[in-house]
């Protein structure tokens, strides 16, 4: 089944001499069950791409649907409540609270989900148990690594068990030995269901996901690279 089709999708920011057509008419679909590396040049659309699946944007002309839905027809009342249940987002930059712990972090996404208190903390701390942060439950930001805090990050997107996982250069911030724990949960959470969907621009994370899809000036210019294609990069 398909979860994510972009049909002829169009995102123009502002207007005038000002115009920017950041996507031109994007075709793609992504069937459930996919691990999806995007990659292309800096200002090709991937970001503005990621933002339309995410549903924190809508696209100008054009259809996207999620999961059958139609994004476009929907209040934004709709888009954050599925934000919330359907996806999980990690980014480059962690985004945690500092003032709280990791298992206080974990939880939050459950509070605005309404799941109850006994539950949030069983919930959290399972999450971080299958990011190996089992040990860490109590532990602010500051007092863990950068590889250790995306885990959390990681815990953090998919506590409400979402369908698809969607994440902005996640080892950007990361050194090659952390970018590998970040490939591994992936690679586990992705075999366990989740649908990943991750833009980057390392070839050598790219090659650890089966399907590479290629943006160039607002557009897929290839949409089902291997990553054995990247060999040469
Ligand atoms: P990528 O993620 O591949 O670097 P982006 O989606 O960020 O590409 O950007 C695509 C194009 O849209 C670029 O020309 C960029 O400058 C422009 N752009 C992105 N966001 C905005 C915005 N909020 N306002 C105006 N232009 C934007
Ligand atoms: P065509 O399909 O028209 O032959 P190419 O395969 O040469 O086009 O790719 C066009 C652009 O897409 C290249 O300039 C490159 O930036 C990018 N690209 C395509 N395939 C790959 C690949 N396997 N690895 C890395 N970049 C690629």
């Amino acid at each position: 089944p398909v979860i994510i089709r972009l049909e002829n999708v169009f995102k123009v920011y502002g207007s005038g001499e000002a115009e920017v057509r950041a996507l031109n008419g994007v075709n793609l679909t992504i069937e459930e069950g996919e691990y999806c590396s995007i990659m292309g040049p800096s200002g090709s659309g991937k970001s503005t791409a990621m933002n339309i699946i995410g549903c924190l944007d809508r696209p100008s002309s054009g259809h996207y649907y999620l999961d059958k839905l139609d994004v476009a027809e929907m209040k934004d009342t709709e888009l954050a409540e599925i934000r919330n249940k359907k996806l999980g987002f990690v980014f480059q930059q962690f985004h945690l609270l500092p003032q709280l712990s990791a298992l206080e972090n974990v939880m939050l996404p459950m509070i605005y989900a309404g799941v109850n208190g006994k539950e949030r903390r069983d919930r959290a701390a399972e999450a971080l148990k299958r990011v190996g942060l089992e040990k860490r439950l109590n532990n602010k930001p500051t007092q863990l690594s950068g590889g250790q805090q995306q885990r959390v990050a990681i815990a953090r997107a998919i506590v409400n068990r979402p369908v698809l996982l969607l994440a902005d250069e996640p080892t950007g911030a990361l050194d090659s030995r952390t970018t590998q724990e970040v490939l591994d949960i992936f690679g586990e959470l992705n075999a366990s269901g989740i649908t990943v969907v991750m833009v980057t621009h390392e070839p050598e994370v790219a090659r650890q996901t089966q399907r590479v899809v290629w943006f160039r000036d607002g557009d897929v210019v290839h949409s089902h690279l291997s990553p054995s294609d990247l060999g040469h990069l």
